[in-house]
C-alpha cells in the first residue's frame, strides 16, 4: 500500500473515533441500569438515528455545494436523481423518502427488541472496553455482518426476490447517502438489521454496550458512505486492506450485478462475482 499523510491521518482517525467514542460514552454511563433490555434498544435506536442525521446532513452540504473540490470527488459521470427536477423518477424518489424513513423506525425497534429477547448477555456494568477490545470485537462483528450480507445481498439479486424485494433500493441507479437505507422492509430486516446485531448478539458478554453503540455508529457512517456518491480522499474505507468503499458499491448500483459485499472484498473475491473494471 503507498504511503500517504492523506492515509495515515485517516486510519488515525478510525482509532481516535473508537478512543473519543468510549470516553463520551463513558463520562455518561450510568452506574447501575436495571431495564437492561429497554437500554438495548433506546440506545441503538439513538446512535443509529444520531449518526444517520449528521452524516446525511454532511453530505446534503456536499449534494448542495458549488466546490470544485467536492464536483471531482464525484465517482459516477452521471447526473444526480435531482438534475431535471421534473423528472418523474425523482418525484417518487422524494414522495417514498419520508415513508420509507418512517416505516424504518419501526422495524428497527422492533428487530432490537426481537434480539434482546433471544439473547441479551452484552456487558452494562463499569468494566469499560479498551480501544483493543473495541478494534477486534467490531472487526468480528464486521466479518459476521458481512457474510450474512453477501449471502442475503445474492438472494436479493434471484430474479423472484429482485423483482418483489430489491428493486426498490435499485431505483437509485446512481447512489446518494440516504439511499442506503432506502429498502423494502423485507430488505431492511434481512440485509440490514439483522447482519448487524448478530454479531454483538453471538458474542455476548465478551462484548460491552460501549462497544456495540460504537460499531452501530460506524456502520451506519460506512453504509451512508458507500452510498455517498463520492470518493473522497479522507474517505477511510479505500486505505483499509480487502474493505468495500463507495466505488465499488457505486459499480454495483450502476451494473445492478457483481460487487454484493457490504464490509470486506473477499467472499466476492472467492466466489468470482467481482466486478473487473
Ligand atoms: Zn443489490
Ligand atoms: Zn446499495
Amino acid at each position: 500500500m503507498e504511503f500517504s499523510i492523506m492515509k495515515v491521518c485517516s486510519i488515525t482517525g478510525l482509532f481516535v473515533y473508537f478512543f473519543i467514542g468510549k470516553q463520551c460514552f463513558m463520562w455518561v454511563w450510568p452506574d447501575k441500569i436495571e431495564e437492561k433490555q429497554c437500554f438495548f434498544v433506546v440506545s441503538l435506536y439513538l446512535a443509529h438515528l444520531i449518526t444517520y442525521t449528521i452524516v446525511n446532513a454532511f453530505y446534503f452540504a456536499c449534494y448542495q455545494s458549488k466546490s470544485k473540490y467536492i464536483s471531482q470527488a464525484k465517482i459516477e459521470q452521471k447526473p444526480w436523481p435531482w438534475d431535471g427536477k421534473e423528472s418523474k423518477v425523482w418525484q417518487e424518489m422524494k414522495r417514498l423518502f419520508w415513508k420509507n424513513v418512517l416505516i424504518n423506525q419501526f422495524i428497527m425497534v422492533g428487530v432490537a427488541y426481537a434480539a434482546s429477547c433471544i439473547k441479551l448477555d452484552t456487558r452494562f456494568d463499569q468494566s469499560f472496553p479498551t480501544v483493543f477490545e473495541i478494534s477486534w470485537q467490531i472487526m468480528v462483528f464486521g466479518i459476521i455482518e458481512d457474510v450474512l450480507f453477501y449471502f442475503s445481498h445474492r438472494l436479493l439479486h434471484t430474479p423472484y426476490f429482485y423483482g418483489k424485494v430489491h428493486k426498490v433500493h435499485h431505483i437509485y441507479n446512481i447512489t446518494v447517502s440516504w439511499s442506503a437505507e432506502f429498502a423494502h422492509p423485507l430488505e431492511y430486516i434481512l440485509g440490514n438489521l439483522i447482519p448487524v446485531i448478530s454479531g454483538p448478539i453471538l458474542l455476548g458478554s465478551q462484548t460491552h454496550m460501549i462497544t456495540v453503540l460504537v460499531f452501530v455508529g460506524l456502520a451506519t457512517h460506512k453504509t451512508l458512505s458507500d452510498h455517498s456518491g463520492f470518493n473522497f480522499e479522507w474517505d477511510v474505507y479505500q486505505y483499509l486492506p480487502l474493505t468495500t468503499h463507495s466505488e465499488f458499491h457505486s459499480k454495483h448500483h450502476s451494473l445492478n450485478t457483481g460487487n454484493y459485499s457490504s464490509t470486506f472484498t473477499y467472499l466476492d473475491d472467492l466466489l468470482g462475482t467481482t466486478i473487473k473494471k
